[in-house]
């Protein structure tokens, strides 16, 4: 093919009309066939752009002047939208950018897939699309006033301090605050990326939305945390609702937040959170869903497209703390669920017990390692559920999944990209994708879960 001259060059100005949006949540606009990216920009808007840098296959724009509005088009509620990284959609009205995840998803299914011919529902919504995070990650950082916690400026490692998040249950930005004058008042210093130095790097909060329990996470690149025992006193006194201090030491030079090392500082291990009528216990490590809300959602679908009627042998692979394989318990004859964090393993076993589900057995290993060795003992499954990481599942597990042939398979996505590449592979095995239904867990992000089902073919 030949190469694609650029028909537009740095510094120059062009009208254009916006038609779509990137994955990322910028503005699309063609010139001569050719896709200008910028950010802010929305469907059906019109302007004039400033061409500020020309790559390859695209160029990116600033917009200078807009000539027509979208219809779409809303005024972000958060003050520190435009500089923080976190959101990326707040200017679209909500029920756009469900329609914007909806389409995002068939056009990846259809392009990176191959998958043309399957039902991608609407998307569903939150009624109240705010506040709706049950875990802070906060960086930690320094100003000539103290310690500041926030967010990454887009695209950067410098930190803005904010206060309020709009996307957060406003009980993890108290205790983030309260970490934050605690901390600097007895001298803790924040860590230092570039020196590697310093103490504090990250406050992790977590919040049980039915229960009210919280736990905070110091995450420190010293065992040796000054103050120690003030801290947790204070903390305490502030924070009545607090269940659990928790100090994770992570020493290394990476981006990853959490290190190895956890301790208990003060109170328990775990906190509790409900999901419909299951109990969860969840300690610092494990994953757990973000938005409890949506999670109910999202889960009730995979039970449905799970389809069980009692009799049935369920695999549920990367099952974290058991989440879904104790949903698909409550339905099924026998569960077993797999997941590499050996923590998380500790907590399904445990909320198993909490919840008196005696049919569902864990074992802590990696999904393509364990499924495939469970097969070779006779271990099989009339249905699997499997819910990986953006990465999506390893080829070895799609391979036993094909030789295993379980009826149903339940996909679990946070990467619509990745799901594309699985269900392909499946679809070649003897599979059909029959119907997707993306969910809305993290409104006002480009991020999109999804939920597919999958039957066999012959
Ligand atoms: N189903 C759970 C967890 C989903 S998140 C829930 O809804 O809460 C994905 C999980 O996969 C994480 O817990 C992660 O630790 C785990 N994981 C990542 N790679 C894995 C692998 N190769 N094998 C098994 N589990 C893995």
């Amino acid at each position: 093919m030949a190469k694609l001259t650029p028909p537009v060059e740095k510094n120059q100005y062009v009208t254009v009309k916006f038609e779509d949006l990137t994955h990322e949540g910028a503005g699309v606009a063609k010139v001569d066939g050719f896709p200008i990216f910028v950010q802010n920009a929305l469907p059906e808007e019109e302007g004039n752009v400033k061409i500020i840098k020309v790559k390859k296959g695209f160029a990116i724009g600033r917009m200078m002047e807009t000539t027509k509005e979208s219809r779409f088009r809303t005024e972000p509620p958060c003050p520190v939208y435009k500089q923080c990284g976190g959101c990326q959609l707040q200017h679209l009205k909500y029920e756009a950018q469900l329609d914007y995840k909806t389409k995002q998803v068939k056009e990846v299914l259809a392009r990176l897939g191959n998958i043309k011919d399957v039902t991608v529902h609407p998307t569903l919504g939150m009624e109240d699309p705010w506040n709706y995070r049950n875990k802070a990650q906060v960086p930690v950082g320094e100003s000539e006033g103290g310690l500041v916690a926030g967010f990454y400026k887009q695209r950067s490692h410098d930190i803005i301090d904010i206060e309020r998040c709009m996307i957060q249950q406003e009980q993890n930005d108290d205790v983030v605050q309260a970490v934050r004058k605690i901390c600097s008042k007895y001298g803790i210093r924040a860590y230092d990326e570039t020196k590697h130095k310093g103490t504090l790097r990250h406050v992790m909060v977590r919040y049980g939305a039915t229960t009210g329990e919280q736990m905070v996470v110091l995450v420190t690149r010293t065992k040796e945390l000054p103050n120690k025992n003030k801290v947790i006193e204070e903390l305490r006194a502030r924070l009545p609702q607090l269940k659990s201090i928790v100090q994770n030491v992570n020493s290394k030079k990476t981006n990853v937040i959490m290190g190895d090392e956890t301790t208990v500082l003060w109170g328990e291990e775990y906190i509790y959170d409900n999901i419909g009528d299951v109990k969860f216990a969840i300690s610092a490590r494990s994953f757990y869903q973000v938005n409890p809300t949506q999670t109910k959602v999202l889960y009730d679908k995979a039970l449905e497209y799970a389809d069980l009627q009692g009799e049935e042998e369920v695999i549920d692979a990367y099952c974290g703390i058991g989440t879904i394989s104790l949903f698909l318990a409550q339905k099924a004859k026998k569960v077993y669920g797999v997941e590499i964090v050996p923590e998380a393993i500790e907590d399904a076993k445990r909320n198993a017990e909490l919840n008196g589900i005696t049919n569902a057995e864990f074992e802590a290993g990696k999904a393509e390692e364990v499924i495939p060795a469970w097969y070779k003992k006779g271990i099989s499954a009339d249905t699997l559920v499997v819910d990986p990481p953006r990465k999506g599942c390893d080829e070895a597990l799609l391979n036993t999944i094909i030789d295993m042939k379980p009826n149903r398979v339940v996909y679990v996505s946070c990467n619509p990209g990745t799901l594309a590449r699985d269900l392909q592979v499946l679809e070649g095995g003897g599979y059909k994708t029959v119907e997707v239904q993306p969910v809305d867990m993290f409104p006002h992000t480009t991020h999109v879960e999804c939920c597919a089902l999958l039957v066999r073919k012959d």
